[in-house]
């Protein structure tokens, strides 16, 4: 089956018990045995639940994986992953990932005996330079969230493969649709769901996809013994984004092109960080490894933090809100939202200024979209 008919058919629909063609949300905690040690499948929702099953297949399929594991929310996805290490291996991360992967990584695991070196992922000696006998994993973001870096997932791979490295790879921005790292012999993919694969800003979710059976077996184990699984109604609600994602991500990148273009060459704007631009310094590795470059638009704006604010203050159609992937545009401002969990030097360094403003463009008239970053923009 071809990615839109997976989208809409994969896993048990229609439904086993009585055909309905939209999966029934299994609001349950516990399964009546059919008799003693003999179950239908399934015994207690936090094991395993059957709303769940169909989102995690799906998404195991989309992405071309051995299994998929649905969780509460995507740091919770990343959390249960972080347990497949233990006290004292090392972790190479790019470093400009998401601000919360960011926290988790400096502010909670490395308090378990973790330890990490943050590196733009670009300069394949420099990532041969920082692994060291203890290094375990790699794990990458692209593109990457807010300045849509891209990471060149075949060379990354290979360096991985040859010091035995476990590569995690956060595929949020570009969702399965253009970017199946799997096929570029990625071990895990990592997903939050609260963003493109729901797409409509009524969920918070995560996803990981496994590719070995000893992963699918240790990934299950941990979601089960830590309890970090999706409830069924957000799985339903995930599920039922899904259904739309490729319709949904072809209109979010030709509106993300038109802004981006928009953006280019306008007496106000600094610079444009967006993938699909010729000018980007990774569009030609994206080009190469992905099928489009996803609705995420960053820019810098000319004149300071009063001119953001001012910005921010004038958008209409964009609301000023953390999050993306919705069908709504959304503004934010990472150096105080997204990424305000980064310490101020550390932005600094990998270039998160006090300039730089996130859009998620969404799937209004792109007309709409572009004359309100004009009149937000506009001198007065
Ligand atoms: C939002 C986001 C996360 C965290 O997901 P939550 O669902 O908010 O917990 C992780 N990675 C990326 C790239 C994100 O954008």
């Amino acid at each position: 089956m071809k990615f839109e008919t997976i989208a809409i058919h994969a896993g048990d629909r229609p439904d086993a018990a009585f055909g309905a063609i939209s999966v029934p949300i299994y609001q349950t905690s516990t399964f009546v045995f059919e008799d003693v040690g003999k179950t239908k499948g399934y015994d207690y929702s936090r094991t395993a639940n059957p709303t769940r099953k169909v989102l995690e297949d799906t998404i195991a399929q989309l992405e071309g994986g051995k299994a998929g594991f649905a969780f509460a929310t995507g740091m919770a996805a990343e959390t249960t992953v972080m347990h497949l290490l233990k006290t004292g291996d090392h972790v190479i991360s790019g470093d400009d990932v998401y601000g919360g992967t960011y926290r988790l990584f400096q502010d909670v695991m490395r308090a378990f005996g973790l330890e990490f070196t943050f590196l733009r992922l670009n300069d394949r000696e420099r990532i041969e330079e920082a692994i060291k006998p203890n290094t375990r994993m790699l794990w990458l973001e692209t593109p990457s969230n807010p300045l849509l870096n891209i990471v060149d997932i075949p060379m990354v791979v290979d360096i991985a493969r040859r010091h035995k490295l476990l590569t995690v790879i956060d595929n949020t921005f570009a969702t399965p649709y253009f970017l199946r790292p799997i096929k570029y012999g990625v071990d895990l993919v990592v997903h939050s769901t609260t963003k493109y694969l729901s797409g409509h800003c009524d969920v918070v979710g995560g996803a990981v996809v496994t590719t070995t059976d000893e992963l699918t077996q240790r990934v299950q184990f941990l979601l089960n013994a830590m309890g970090t699984c999706a409830s069924p109604f957000d799985c339903w609600l995930v599920l039922r984004g899904i259904e739309t994602l490729p319709v949904r991500m072809k209109k979010h990148e030709e509106n993300a092109i038109a802004v981006a273009n928009f953006f280019k060459g306008h007496p106000a704007v600094k610079r444009v960080f967006y993938p699909g631009l010729d000018s980007h310094p990774g569009h030609e590795i994206a080009k190469r490894q992905m099928k489009g470059f996803g609705g995420v638009v960053s820019f810098e704006i000319k004149g300071g933090i009063e001119i953001v604010n001012t910005f921010l203050k004038r958008i209409k159609v964009f609301s000023l809100a953390e999050s993306l992937g919705g069908v709504a545009s959304l503004a934010e401002h990472p150096a105080t939202m997204s990424h305000a969990s980064m310490p101020e030097d550390y932005r600094g360094k990998v270039g998160i200024t006090d300039e730089l403003i996130r859009l998620s463009v969404g799937l209004e008239n792109v007309d709409d979209l572009t004359e309100d970053l004009e009149q937000a923009l506009e001198r007065r």
